[in-house]
C-alpha cells in the first residue's frame, strides 16, 4: 500500500480523510501543529507528527524517513478574516508552507501532490455562477491570494520539476467536527449555538450566498484525486447556493430554535455570491454530490447534540 502524508490530518476535513485513508488500508503520516486542530479528530492508526509544515528541518527529516507516494495538503492559515487582519501571517503558512512542502515533494519522489484549494475565495466578485474553472480568478482576500498562487507555483512545478497534482476547489464544506468557536463554519456555528438556544448573529442582511458542500463528499473528491489518472484544477461543490438566511432558517427548524437572529455589520473580504459549477470534476474524477443540504445539516446537528 501506498505510503501517504495528511497535512492538516487533525483539522476538520483533514481528518475525514484520514479516517477514510485508514478504512481503504492506506499507511497515513499526519502533520498538524494544532494550531485550530484536535488531538481528539486524530484516527489512532496513523503516525502523527505535532509540527508545522514552515519546519523545513522538520519537514526535511520526515519526508526523508517516509518516502511518501501520495500528499495530501490541507495544513492552513484557513480564515479568510484572520488573512484580511494579517496577510503576512497567512502567506508564511499557506504559500511558504506549501512551497517547503513542494520541495520536499519534489527531492523525495511523490508521485501525486493534492492540495485543498478554494472555490469561494479565489474567483472574487461579480463573475458569472455557477463558476466554472474557465472564469480567471480574482481572489479579494489574502487567503485567496495565497491559495491561487500556490496553484500557479504547482503548475510550476508541474512544468518544470515533473510534480503531478491535483488542486481541488471547494465550496463551503461543512459537517461534523467543524469548529463552532471559530469565526467560519456558518452551518457549526449555528447549529452549536441554536442547541444551546443562544443568540444567533448574521452579518450583513443575511443575503450571502454560498455552495455548502458535505464534507464526506469533500473527502470522496480527494480520494478520486488520488486513484483517477488526473491532474489540474477541480471546483468541488453542489451547484447550488444557499443564502444565510436561508440557512437560518432550515437550521431553526431542525434545532427547534425560537429566537430571531441578530443582524450585524457585514465583514470584510467576504464576498457577495458563490455558487461553483462542478462538471469538471464530474466528467473527469467521476464525482458527484451524494449528500443533499437537508441530509447534511441533519447529520451535523446530531454531531452537535452528541
Ligand atoms: P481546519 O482549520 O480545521 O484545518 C486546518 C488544519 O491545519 C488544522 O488542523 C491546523 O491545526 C493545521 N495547521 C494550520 N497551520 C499549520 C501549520 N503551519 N503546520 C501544520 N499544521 C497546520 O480547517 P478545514 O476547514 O479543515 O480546512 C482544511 C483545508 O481546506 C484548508 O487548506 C482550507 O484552506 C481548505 N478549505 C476549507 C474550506 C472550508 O469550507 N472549510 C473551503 C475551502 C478550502
Amino acid at each position: 500500500m501506498p505510503n501517504i502524508l495528511v497535512t492538516g490530518g487533525a483539522g476538520f476535513i483533514g481528518s475525514h480523510l484520514v479516517d477514510a485513508l485508514t478504512q481503504e488500508g492506506y499507511k497515513v503520516v499526519v502533520v498538524d501543529n494544532l494550531s485550530t486542530g484536535k488531538v481528539e479528530n486524530l484516527n489512532r492508526n496513523v503516525l502523527f507528527y505535532q509540527q508545522s509544515v514552515e519546519d523545513e528541518e522538520m519537514m526535511e527529516r520526515i519526508f526523508m524517513l517516509h518516502k511518501f507516494d501520495f500528499v495530501f495538503h490541507l495544513a492552513a492559515q484557513a480564515s479568510v478574516s484572520v488573512s484580511v487582519k494579517e496577510p503576512a501571517k497567512d502567506a508564511k503558512v499557506n504559500i511558504l508552507g506549501s512551497l517547503i512542502l513542494l520541495e520536499k515533494s519534489v527531492k523525495y519522489g511523490v508521485k501525486k501532490f493534492i492540495f485543498s484549494s478554494t472555490g469561494g475565495a479565489i474567483y472574487g466578485e461579480g463573475v458569472p455562477v455557477p463558476t466554472s474553472e474557465a472564469t480567471v480568478p480574482h481572489p479579494i482576500s489574502p487567503y485567496g491570494i495565497a491559495k491561487r498562487s500556490v496553484e500557479m507555483y504547482l503548475e510550476f512545478y508541474k512544468n518544470e520539476k515533473n510534480l503531478n497534482y491535483v488542486s481541488l476547489r471547494y465550496g463551503n464544506v461543512y459537517g461534523p467536527r467543524q469548529d463552532p468557536n471559530g469565526e467560519a463554519g456558518v452551518i457549526a456555528i449555528f447549529s452549536s449555538r441554536m442547541l444551546k438556544n443562544e443568540e444567533v448573529f448574521i452579518f450583513g442582511d443575511g443575503e450571502y450566498v454560498r455552495d455548502y458542500v458535505y464534507v464526506k463528499d469533500v473527502v470522496r473528491a480527494n480520494l478520486l484525486a488520488l486513484n483517477q489518472n488526473v491532474s489540474g484544477i477541480y471546483n468541488i461543490g453542489t451547484s447550488i447556493g444557499t443564502s444565510v438566511n436561508e440557512l437560518f432558517k432550515m437550521l431553526a427548524q431542525i434545532t427547534n430554535y425560537q429566537r430571531q437572529p441578530t443582524y450585524a455589520p457585514p465583514r470584510k473580504g467576504d464576498i457577495r455570491k458563490s455558487i461553483l459549477d462542478s462538471s469538471k470534476a464530474r466528467s473527469e474524477l467521476g464525482w458527484s454530490v451524494t449528500t443533499t443540504l437537508a441530509e447534511g445539516l441533519a447529520e451535523t446537528v446530531e454531531f452537535f447534540k452528541a
